[in-house]
């Protein structure tokens, strides 16, 4: 089985950039605009892993992640948070709402693999680079 993941974010080019990338490593991914209708998707498409744009409209990426955690039957999906501004903190911020991990944008495609990887090893059918 092909390992599914869903990608909440609200900027189209960045929406691209990652479903071309998480495409040459092999994964299926599936596409929220927003945090409320992302959130919907996690409880209907049951993704294996869920990458999370912080900065979202209306409901953002960690309180997604919190959301997503406090569901017992979801709450074993990793997430991982994907944020613009690197701020001093940010990483606490994001692990203290529930994600697993986190990255800083520009996103680097080897550490996007790499962390893909480490979380989706039982499913990853890895593509050659
Ligand atoms: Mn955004």
């Amino acid at each position: 089985m092909t390992a599914k993941i869903l990608y909440i974010e609200d900027n189209p080019l960045n929406m691209r950039l990652v479903r071309k990338l998480v495409k040459s490593f092999g994964y299926e991914m599936i596409e929220a605009m927003d945090g409320i209708l992302g959130l919907e998707m996690v409880k209907s498409e049951r993704p294996d892993l869920l990458l999370v744009d912080v900065n979202l409209p209306g409901m953002d990426g960690l309180e997604v992640a919190t959301e997503v955690k406090k569901i017992p039957e979801l709450a074993s999906i990793p997430i991982i948070a994907l944020t613009a501004n690197a701020m001093h903190g940010d990483r606490e911020r994001c692990l203290a709402a529930g994600c697993d991990a986190y990255i800083a944008k520009p996103i680097s495609r080897q550490e996007l693999k790499n962390m893909l990887n480490r979380f989706l090893t039982d499913d990853a059918q890895i593509a050659t680079s």
